[in-house]
């Protein structure tokens, strides 16, 4: 079985080399030519643990091709996988479907065999009955299959994530894609790996809802953090003892500086947009999202508050800006919020994050970048962990502290205790949710 992947971005090249690797043929597709000839040249365009080598292992094996021309391969594929960009639409917050449609439209151009078109991208609950009804009004003749197979893999962890899932979501109401989608995963499948099948709607339904609760869980914390500030308790030993109960599960309860990425804000926002359309409002979710943007102020306020207000010329350093660890992406990270709200009062920002770097110099202009953070610190007056990279969990406090102007750190991912970053030197520490 031979089978194309339209979007070879995070989800769609993490996808393709996967599905290489469990032994079929596969042709990653984009538009983009630049992230086609390097990947071409053997060049991986994104930052993903382990991508690089499976690449390069299925590449050499002959399963694994790029291509920006899908009308040269299409007669070949039995099955072609969408998995191009759904983001936001500035303002209303709608799922953007103008590249999803650019690309069904595309395969229904070209397409005249019995294709099996498999939605990976994250779209609107109805997508998939829309795009039916759409085609069907127009040509009644057409033969071709829908599956709904949303993603649930993480950046940071993608592979594993897809290798090893929690569940593998399809939604089809036709026997024969069922059928092909049960060959495609069916290394998943012989090693136990639950796969649900279900309708479209209710497949298009799971990612949405599973974001959105993921996505209250966080804010739930944060709004948990602010409380045990006031009173004294400790966000951290208050969520270890609420995840000890396997009602509640300890993930997702870590509180931080508001949730990110390319995923929750995006899909929250949707899946709001959603509930509005059909009259049945998603006011938790409502409620997620400005408890999230609020948060965000939040550490603004925190940072403020060290130098009462006057932030002029202080020296600030960023340890790390991608929305999460592991991962070059920066779309939607509180960075994006919080370091611009720092720069505006007129405080000098150093920025160390060596896999972020390279999208974060084109956004956080005037910053001073660094490899090192020892070297960021020195005369600094303050150290912000933004992201907990490991290399920023292990740090020789000490060393930093000696060579701060002022030696305080803002620890937004609790990464440390209170006690141990006085201990080496700093003079004041402060946390998310805690104040010791
Ligand atoms: P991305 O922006 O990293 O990649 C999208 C790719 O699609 C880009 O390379 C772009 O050039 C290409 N593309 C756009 N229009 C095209 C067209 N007409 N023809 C060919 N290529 C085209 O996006 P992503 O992060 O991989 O996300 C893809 C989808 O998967 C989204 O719907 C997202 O919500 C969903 N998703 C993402 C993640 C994640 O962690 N990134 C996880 C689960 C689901």
């Amino acid at each position: 079985m031979k089978i194309g992947v339209v979007g070879t971005g995070y989800v769609g090249l993490v996808s393709g080399a996967c599905l290489s690797d469990f032994g079929h043929s596969v042709i990653c597709f984009d538009k983009d030519k630049d992230k086609i000839k390097d990947l071409e040249n053997g060049k991986i365009p994104i930052y993903e643990p382990g991508l690089e080598a499976l690449v390069k292992k299925n590449v050499e094996a002959n399963r694994l091709i790029f291509s920006t021309d899908l009308n040269s391969y299409i007669d070949e594929l039995s099955v072609l996988f969408v998995a191009v960009d759904t983001p936001a639409v500035k303002l209303s917050g709608k799922a953007n479907l103008d590249s999803f449609y650019a690309v069904i439209q595309e395969i229904l151009k070209l397409s005249s065999n019995n294709m099996v078109i498999v939605i990976k991208s994250t779209v609107p609950v109805g997508t998939n009955k829309e795009i039916l009804s759409k085609l069907l009004k127009n040509d009644k003749d057409l033969t071709f299959e829908l599956v709904s197979n949303p993603e649930f893999l993480r950046e940071g962890s993608a592979i594993d994530d897809f290798m090893r899932p929690d569940r593998v979501i399809v939604g089809t109401n036709s026997v024969y894609a069922k059928e092909v989608m049960e060959e495609i995963y069916k290394p998943l499948y012989l090693r136990d790996f639950p796969i649900v099948y279900t309708d479209p709607e209710s497949a298009e339904m799971i990612k949405y809802a599973s974001n959105a609760f993921l996505a209250t869980k966080i804010s739930f914390i944060n709004e948990v953090a602010s409380l045990c500030e006031k009173t004294g308790a400790n966000v951290k030993e208050v969520a270890k003892g609420m995840g000890l109960d396997n009602r509640i599960g300890s993930k997702f309860l870590h509180a931080g500086p508001g949730y990110g990425g390319s995923c929750f804000p995006k899909d929250t926002l949707a899946f709001i947009k959603t509930g509005q359309m059909y009259g049945a409002r998603q006011r938790i979710v409502e409620t997620v999202i400005s408890v999230n943007s609020e948060v965000k102020n939040r550490m603004v306020e925190k940072i403020d508050n060290i130098f009462n207000g006057h932030l002029d010329n202080k020296i600030i350093c960023f340890f790390g800006i991608t929305f999460k660890p592991n991962t070059d992406d920066i779309r939607e990270a509180p960075s994006l919020t919080i370091i611009p709200e720092i720069q505006l009062k007129n405080a000098k920002i150093r920025i160390v994050d060596r896999k972020g770097e390279g999208q974060g110099k084109m956004i956080f202009k005037g910053s001073e970048w660094y490899s090192s953070p020892y070297e960021a610190a020195s005369g600094a007056d303050l150290v912000v962990i933004l992201t907990e990279w490991n290399e920023f969990r292990a740090l020789d406090l000490n060393r930093i502290s000696s060579v701060m102007r002022t030696p305080i750190m803002a620890d937004l991912r609790n990464v440390y205790s209170k006690s141990e970053v006085i201990s080496n030197g700093f003079k004041d520490y402060i946390s998310v949710g805690r104040i010791n």
